[in-house]
């Protein structure tokens, strides 16, 4: 970098984001402004690979010798037969969303679940002792409870439109007892939001290819004192949030888990503190 301008030369560090298709991925904006505040030699680039193409790409990675990469859908658990080590954090979240190449070896991190709990715990969320329930059972689900799981939670319900995945869903933690799948539509999951003090929309209802859907939320059946937390960032306020905030609910939308898990890759990468302000001003500007 050279006063704030990008100079690339053969020295220059780079990252890049896997996935397919990489559509509107925020993360090239919001690394680059970050490397450019730090002064640091490095680039972000997007790297769309199709699925078929993914071993290839994780080999071109090492020969090119990148420094390390974010991993998107729908590579983030097939990735993880590329790699050579899968540190703590994926494993327990069972996905890669960021990998380091160090002498020749590829790491495979996830920051995802971390950078869901520093979202909360930045807006002074208690986790610890909760009850917490999370709309959806895809990979961000996975990733929201695993950072529940390891931060204290007591009790985390899922709930979704098709109870088999729901009930699926609990065998990815069978360490943890207490985790309930049902379908929203049930009287349990009635009865669980009603004691719930963090409830987590991570489905895709709200982004605007989903508009017209609504999540099935009766709110004279949610605890009045709970946390509210939309994992979608764009739109930053989805109608679900919009419903909470003009009930008096505390909100939470997408954008502190991206820049939080963004951050933390940052850090793997170039071992500097990121720079959190810059990050998050580049993402609210960009949604
Ligand atoms: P995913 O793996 O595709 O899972 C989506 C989940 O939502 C599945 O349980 C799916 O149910 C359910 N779902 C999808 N469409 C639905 C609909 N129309 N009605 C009811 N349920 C529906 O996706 P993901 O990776 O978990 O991502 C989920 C959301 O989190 C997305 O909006 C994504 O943008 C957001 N996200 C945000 C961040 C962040 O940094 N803020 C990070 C990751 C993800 P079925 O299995 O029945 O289809």
């Amino acid at each position: 970098m050279n006063g704030g301008k990008v100079m690339i030369t053969s020295k220059t560090k780079k990252i890049g984001i896997l996935g397919w298709p990489l559509g509107h991925s925020l993360s090239p904006l919001m690394h680059n402004a970050a490397f450019t505040a730090l002064d640091l030699d490095y680039v972000y680039v997007p790297l769309p690979v199709q699925p078929e193409n993914l071993a290839q790409a994780v080999a071109g990675l090492k020969a090119m010798e990148f420094t390390g990469v974010n991993v998107t859908i729908p590579h983030k658990v097939a990735i993880m037969s590329y790699l050579d080590e899968i540190d703590p954090s994926a494993q327990f979240v069972g996905a890669v969303n960021t990998i380091l190449i160090k002498e020749g070896k590829c790491i495979g991190y996830n920051t995802d679940a971390q950078g869901f709990i520093q979202s909360l715990t930045r807006r002074n969320v208690t986790i610890r002792g909760k009850k917490a329930v999370v709309m959806g059972a895809g990979g961000a689900a996975r990733a929201v409870a695993s950072g529940l799981i390891q931060n204290g939670i007591q009790q985390i319900t899922i709930g979704t439109r098709n109870s088999l995945k729901a009930q699926g869903f609990t065998g990815f933690f069978p360490n943890f007892k207490n985790l309930l799948g049902c379908n929203w539509r049930d009287s349990t999951f009635t009865s669980q939001v009603k004691e719930c003090d963090i409830l987590i929309n991570s489905t895709p209802i709200g982004m605007s290819a989903n508009e017209k859907e609504e999540l099935p939320i009766l709110w004279e059946n949610v605890n009045k004192d709970a946390t509210i937390c939309d994992l979608i960032y764009n739109p930053p306020m989805t109608a679900f949030l919009n419903s909470a905030q003009i009930r008096g609910y505390r909100i939470i939308n997408g954008a502190g888990m991206l820049v939080e898990q963004g951050a933390l890759a940052f850090e793997l990468w170039t071992d500097k503190q990121a720079p959190r302000t810059i990050m998050s001003n580049i993402v609210s500007k960009y949604m």
